[in-house]
């Protein structure tokens, strides 16, 4: 029987203008282009599930307006289960506005609908849900309280739970401890640790200390460097597959996404390890968080 996988998160619809500069306060500019992309790190990484094969449901919130339906469009064709996805009234849409200048970019984001998923928004059926699962994987861009609410249904009920920090913020100890597999790119990971580090000594010193205080498997994403965890207390890199990259937009989700497969599936860390790896190797290869998420049969 397939894994069942639950993704509690969040659903943007990412606006993404190009502009040879951005403008001052006061001035207006013309920009270049823009796209419309569906975005959000919880709906990113609930496709990046869907299309490796995975049963995927996801626990989150829009809002009734054109880029709701348009996000919800976008989970139903890539195979994600809707139905704990709510439709929130009088409420927008979370978007992400993203200036893309030079190769670079500055992000705001309105989380809108996504903020309205507090605790008391977990339903008696949403909590079944969870209790079913194999995995349940989640984000830091809904409430803290509510991450720490689903969290405690996972454990309850022994389902295993990773948490993605991201976007970068330090965490109560009491929600850490919820957590089996804990997966901070670089800056998280200091931002988390109170603590900066330049060497791969010094992370691996870093790592040990958190392992040992919060008992969960660490894995720390370094982009195109690949990724860092502990075996026998040794660090050990995953190198990143080298690649034509064209957009690292959702490399991360990728990853995550794919490490919810193989935990589901019971695979060795370093199998995981490899498995996420390929996988985010491929989304890079494409434009866009979602659209570029590759599926099961492009990995042979
Ligand atoms: P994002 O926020 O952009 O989604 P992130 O900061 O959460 O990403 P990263 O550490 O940048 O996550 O990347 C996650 C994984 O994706 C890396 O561990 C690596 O395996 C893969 N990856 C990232 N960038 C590249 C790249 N340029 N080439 C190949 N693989 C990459």
């Amino acid at each position: 029987m397939k894994k069942r996988i639950v993704v509690v998160g969040s659903l943007n619809m990412d606006i993404i203008i190009s502009t040879d500069r951005l403008p001052q306060i006061g001035e207006t500019i013309l920009g270049n282009e823009v796209n419309y992309l569906p975005g959000g790190k919880g709906a990113n990484q609930a496709v990046s599930i869907a299309r490796l094969g995975g049963d995927i449901t996801m626990i989150g919130a829009v809002g009734q307006d054109e880029f709701g339906k348009s996000l919800l469009e976008q989970m139903e064709r890539n195979q994600v289960n809707t139905a704990f996805i709510d439709q929130v009234e009088d409420v927008k849409t979370g978007i992400a506005d993203i200036f893309h200048v030079n190769h670079d970019n500055c992000i705001v984001v309105v989380p809108g609908a996504n903020f309205t998923l507090t605790p008391d928004k977990i339903t008696p059926e949403m909590e079944q849900l969870i209790a079913q699962s194999d995995v349940l994987l989640t984000q830091l861009e809904i409430p803290l309280e509510t991450v720490q609410r689903v969290l405690e249904i996972a454990n309850k009920h022994n389902v295993k739970t990773i948490l993605n920090p991201a976007p970068a913020q330090t965490l109560p100890a009491e929600l850490l401890h919820l957590v089996d597999y804990l997966t901070p790119n670089e800056t998280e990971f200091a931002m988390l640790a109170e603590h900066t580090f330049t060497t791969n000594d010094e992370l691996a010193t870093l790592m040990t200390e958190w392992e040992s205080a919060y008992n969960q498997t660490l894995i720390v994403t370094l982009g195109e460097q690949g990724s860092a965890h502990l075996q026998d207390g040794k660090l050990v890199v995953t190198p990143a597959e080298k690649v034509e990259v064209v957009d690292t937009t959702g490399a991360g989700d990728s990853f995550n996404g794919a490490l919810a497969i193989s935990i589901a599936e019971e695979k060795s860390l370093p199998e995981m390890l490899a498995f996420a790896t390929k996988v985010a190797a491929r989304a890079v290869t494409k434009f866009g968080a979602q659209d570029g998420m590759p599926f099961a049969a492009d990995l042979d």
